[in-house]
């Protein structure tokens, strides 16, 4: 397996505040939060950037989305609303690559790109 901080995170190697975890993905708080709730949901399949995703892997970015929506729905959140963003590569902002969700939310986050 590719060795981001990612999967020593997956692997347990160091430590994270887990919030899900199923066999295909695991979700944790992230270190340096933007918003109340900054939430990373990161797949197991080693995927470096969203550019790295073909047809056979679609359906991991969309497990990540449901369980994003998901987590929102269980804390209570869902209704008030969330952000969810993805950065690819150096524009994009990508500094861990292994492919990842920010959930974001808690606030009004104000318009994208304001
Ligand atoms: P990116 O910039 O690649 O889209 O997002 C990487 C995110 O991972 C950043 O928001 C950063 O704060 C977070 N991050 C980096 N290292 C760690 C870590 O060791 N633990 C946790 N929980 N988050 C991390």
């Amino acid at each position: 397996m590719p060795d981001t901080i990612f999967h020593k995170i997956i692997r347990r190697e160091i430590p994270a505040d887990v919030v899900y975890e199923d066999e295909d993905l695991i979700a944790f708080r992230d270190i340096a939060p933007q918003a109340p709730v900054h939430v990373l949901f990161v797949p197991k399949a080693p995927i470096a950037t969203l550019n790295d995703v073909g047809a056979e892997q679609a359906h991991i970015v969309g497990r990540l989305a449901v369980a994003a929506a998901e987590y929102a729905k269980r804390e209570g959140f869902d209704r008030d609303g969330y952000r969810i963003v993805m950065n690819c590569n150096a524009h994009g902002g990508q500094t861990v690559f292994q492919i990842h969700l920010h959930l974001l939310a808690g606030a009004p986050l104000g318009r994208f790109g304001t």
